[in-house]
């Protein structure tokens, strides 16, 4: 079977659209779950000649006791469960919550390769100095990613790629 990578983070940090930008550029969508739009959604990607499965979540809320977050979060962890190789997705302006925090933690105690994607880093060749921090989340590099104009795009695959 092919590797599977799976793309988590909290709501609203940009994964779909990351899912989207990476499928949009060289993959093709086998599969999707139509009408379940908090549900797994997948799609067969190519990287360097390197076949793999990415697998877009719902997003992961760890504090949050309401039902359809807990479907999601349990969700997630399914796609973690069954991942090869993780993109946590955080978001530049928001710095590291408390919610990206208990991700990595449960990362952490997976054990899987975790490739940490900065997202929102929208200004091109421009690292801006709070980039610095989500160092601070212990997953390695971060890579600064646009995921609305593509740019980091392909350092990011590059990551996942040497996990494959
Ligand atoms: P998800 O809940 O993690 O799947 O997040 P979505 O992909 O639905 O995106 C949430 C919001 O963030 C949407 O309004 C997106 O247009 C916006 N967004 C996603 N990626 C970027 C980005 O790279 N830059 C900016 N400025 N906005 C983004
Ligand atoms: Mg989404």
């Amino acid at each position: 079977a092919k590797p599977l990578v799976a793309v988590v983070g909290r709501p609203n940090v940009g994964k779909s659209t990351l899912f989207n930008k990476l499928i949009g550029q060289r993959l093709s969508i086998v599969e999707d779950t139509p009408g379940v739009t908090r549900d797994r959604i997948y799609a067969e990607c190519e990287w360097r000649g390197k076949e793999f499965m990415l697998v877009d979540t719902g997003g992961i809320e760890p504090r949050a006791d309401d039902v359809i977050l807990s479907q999601m979060r349990r969700q997630a962890q399914l796609a973690i469960e069954k991942a090869d190789a993780i993109i946590l997705v955080v978001e530049l302006a928001a710095g590291i919550t408390a919610n990206d925090a208990d991700i990595a933690t449960m990362l952490q105690k997976s054990g899987k390769p975790v490739v940490l994607c900065v997202n929102k880093c929208d200004r091109l060749g421009d690292v801006p100095p709070e980039f610095y921090e989500f160092y601070n989340l212990g997953l390695g590099d971060p890579v600064p990613v646009s995921s609305v104009h593509g740019h980091g795009t392909g350092d990011l695959l590059d990551a996942v790629f040497e996990h494959l």
